[in-house]
């Protein structure tokens, strides 16, 4: 049994990766400052004896006994990230130098959680892990991007200057349950408007591009590189779901799968938006033997699902309280 940290463990992907990781025997302490995640999606894993929540914000330092660490603490969304740019650099840079600290004391493992981001608004197609970026340093996706990548190159530096076993891994587009319903990523976005009968919001025309990966596929991808031994493989490596679509596409396929009668409309398009992204995972399959099994159609079935239980629980719980009280 190990003991295992994961940072950001009560967001979305990471009370996934938390939940698969009790599964495997593994004791999993999870820690969250609560930023963007909730209690709500790990209240499941509370009761399991192997599971620990501690609050924190990985900015401070922080004192644990750990085998591997999951670094994964960092606001994801774009609406998010953006809300308190300062923040999202201290995260990325503090937080990781922290983790990265606290791996080198104990002789952790640590995986980095990076981004299809560090390519910025790509100039290749589709994008191999070789490609450096084209990246504004000085835009409002800055503060992520940019973040990521300085904390790319702090495990790097650890793991050159302290010979502290990193992985990184680079996340592109994932969606799923438990995705924040608030935190404007267009998967979700798109499903709530398609359930309510609200106009899907397409920023610009919609034919930029996104390749998006179920967010089961990408916990068994995570899991399978941390246990990669430090010979074998540190990557940068690409998670994704190599399968292309665009904007347009992915709202008129929630349409159609949810049988909403919503229009679609067009908004202006945010700064710095990528025209298009798609994962190389050529790395990914020789040396993780991995790649996504789950077709678009099925994962959004599934968070379809996930979305309209949770919007009929906020239904009809105004007349479930006044009925107990
Ligand atoms: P999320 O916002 O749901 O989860 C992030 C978690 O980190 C939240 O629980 C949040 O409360 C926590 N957190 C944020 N700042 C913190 C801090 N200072 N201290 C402690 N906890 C903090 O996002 P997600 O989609 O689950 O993303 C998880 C990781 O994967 C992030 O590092 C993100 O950059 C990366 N990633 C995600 C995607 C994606 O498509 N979902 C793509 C690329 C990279
Ligand atoms: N750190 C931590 N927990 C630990 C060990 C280190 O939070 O168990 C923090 C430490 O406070 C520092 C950062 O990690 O801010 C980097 O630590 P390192 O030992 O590499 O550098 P130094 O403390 O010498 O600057
Ligand atoms: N987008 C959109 N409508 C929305 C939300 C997002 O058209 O309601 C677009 C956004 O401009 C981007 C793409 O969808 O081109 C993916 O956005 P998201 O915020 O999910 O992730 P990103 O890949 O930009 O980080």
């Amino acid at each position: 049994m190990k003991r295992i940290l994961v940072t950001g463990g009560a967001g979305f992907i990471g009370s996934h990766l938390c939940e698969s990781l009790l599964a495997h025997g593994n004791e999993v302490l999870c820690l969250d400052n609560f930023y963007t995640g909730s209690k709500a999606n790990i209240r499941h894993l509370m009761a399991h004896e192997a599971f620990e929540l501690i609050r924190h914000d990985v900015i401070e330092p922080i004192i644990l006994e750990v085998d591997e660490i999951y670094n994964l603490a960092c606001p994801a969304s774009p609406v998010h990230y953006q809300y308190n740019p300062v923040k999202t650099v201290k995260t990325n840079v503090m937080g990781t130098l922290n983790m990265l600290g606290l791996a080198k004391r104990v002789k952790a493992s640590l995986l980095q959680a990076s981004t299809s981001e560090v390519y910025g608004d790509p100039q290749i197609h589709p994008q191999p892990e070789e490609y450096w970026g084209h990246v504004n340093p000085v835009g409002i996706r800055s503060c992520y991007d940019e973040g990521k990548r300085l904390a790319e190159t702090l495990c790097m530096d650890y793991f050159r200057q302290n010979h502290v076993e990193v992985k990184i891994i680079r996340i592109f587009n994932t969606y799923g349950p438990r995705m924040a319903e608030n935190d404007g990523r267009v998967v979700s976005n798109f499903i709530i408007q398609a359930l309510m009968n609200r106009p899907l919001t397409i920023y610009g025309e919609g034919l930029q591009t996104r390749s998006f990966c179920y967010v089961d596929d990408l916990v068994n991808g995570i899991q399978r590189m941390m246990n990669m031994t430090q010979a074998e493989f540190i990557g940068p490596v690409n998670l994704g779901n190599p399968t292309e679509f665009t904007i347009r596409e992915l709202a008129e396929l929630v349409i159609q799968l949810t049988g909403s009668s919503s229009e679609i409309i067009c908004l202006p398009l945010p700064a710095d938006d990528p025209r298009q992204r798609r994962p190389d995972i050529t790395q990914a399959r020789d040396v993780l033997h991995w790649h996504p099994k789950i077709a678009l159609e099925e994962g959004l079935l599934k968070t379809i699902a996930y979305f309209e239980s949770k919007l009929m629980r906020q239904r009809y719980k105004p007349a479930l309280s006044a009925a107990r009280s």
